[in-house]
């Protein structure tokens, strides 16, 4: 039987990391931090310009820190190095690249699925993934007369449309499955091999194409595109080209809200998680902290009292 940890925290940016350190100060073992990037903190260290001012009270909200961690104004750099300091003394087991794609419920437990197709089993789960994640974008220049027939994941898709899935994961499957119930769809994958997939996703992609509903490209990548009369004309490595309604690439990184609803979370009207007091989610034991839980704003301060107050009540479950 796999491992069964405590608490899976996905993303490591203030509200995960705290939820991580907190958790150790508390002396709940089996904590395992999950983070997309190749460090922690993506947001700050991509978003954040060098040298940057990093303030405490963020736009002038005022926020007392209520757990352990002593974060004050400082730097970009300061604020890093804080972390790292804070990591490494707590020995936080944090798995860097490691992007999740899903969380679902077995029981009691949850399964946390990443896009390499692990899967990490735990008792309670902590969702920081803020609110920066963009969806992958092919290398080659989207023209700007196609834009608007392309996209990033499954939602504007209607009925009848000629449409291309990119992509060899678990969501690009998924979409090209669904959606060729309904219209003319092609799936390319540059491999031939679907590696990264799950079983179930391996019989639906087989039903699918055997039953002639969808239509596939593998083996072959995709050069460039064009706009034919204002819909997407797709130039393949092996010479052939189409024009399609509709292209979606499902290449990684998934947005912050379709994530959200991947994991059965009910949101509020502006795609808001919808929490009690202790920042628990809809999910019975999957807790939400950090930006996610703001329209907008949010705040470094805030985050990192979210994590505490998270991992405070899910030691006084444990401890039930
Ligand atoms: C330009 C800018 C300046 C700012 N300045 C300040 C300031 O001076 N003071 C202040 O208090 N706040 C500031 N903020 C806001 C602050 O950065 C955020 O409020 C804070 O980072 C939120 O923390 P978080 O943990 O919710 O999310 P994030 O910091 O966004 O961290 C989320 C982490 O999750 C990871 N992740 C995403 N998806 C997945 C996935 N599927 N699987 C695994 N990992 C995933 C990401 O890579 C990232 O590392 C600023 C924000 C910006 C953009």
């Amino acid at each position: 039987m796999s491992k069964i940890y405590n608490i899976a925290i996905i993303g490591g940016g203030p509200g995960g990391i705290a939820s991580a350190v907190e958790s150790v100060m508390l002396g709940i073992n089996d904590v395992i931090l999950l983070e997309k990037g190749e460090n922690h903190s993506t947001t700050i260290r991509k978003f954040y310009k060098d040298n940057k001012r990093v303030d405490k009270d963020y736009k002038g909200k005022k926020i007392d820190l209520e757990g352990n961690i002593y974060f004050m104004d400082g730097t970009k750099e300061s604020t890093l190095d804080l972390f790292d300091k804070i990591l490494a003394t707590t020995n936080i087991d944090a798995r860097f690249n490691t992007e999740v794609e899903s969380i679902t419920k077995e029981g009691d437990i949850f399964c946390v699925r990443t896009a390499g197709n692990d899967e990490i089993k735990a008792k309670y789960a902590v969702i920081s993934i803020g609110k920066m994640g963009v969806p992958n974008k092919p290398s080659y220049p989207i023209p700007p007369e196609i834009k608007n027939r392309v996209f990033f994941n499954a939602n504007s898709i209607n009925q009848n449309e000629k449409v291309l899935i990119v992509g060899g994961g678990n969501s690009a499957v998924e979409y090209a499955y669904f959606i060729a119930e309904k219209n003319d769809t092609k799936l390319n994958y540059r491999r031939t091999e679907f590696a990264r997939i799950n079983q179930t996703n391996k019989e639906m992609l087989e039903n699918s194409i055997n039953s002639g509903k969808l239509k596939t490209k593998f083996g072959i990548d995709i050069v460039s595109l064009e706009s034919e009369n204002g819909k997407p004309k797709v130039n393949f490595t092996d010479g052939s080209s189409e024009v399609f309604d509709k292209i979606v690439y499902a290449i990684g990184g998934v947005a912050p809200v379709d994530f959200l609803k991947k994991c059965n979370l009910e949101l509020d009207s502006a795609g808001v998680p919808i929490v009690n007091s202790a920042c628990e989610s809809s999910v019975k034991n999957l807790f939400v902290a950090g930006d996610l839980l703001f329209r907008s704003g949010g705040s470094i301060a805030s985050a990192l009292n979210n994590g505490f107050s998270i991992v405070t009540e899910i030691n006084r479950r444990l401890a039930l």
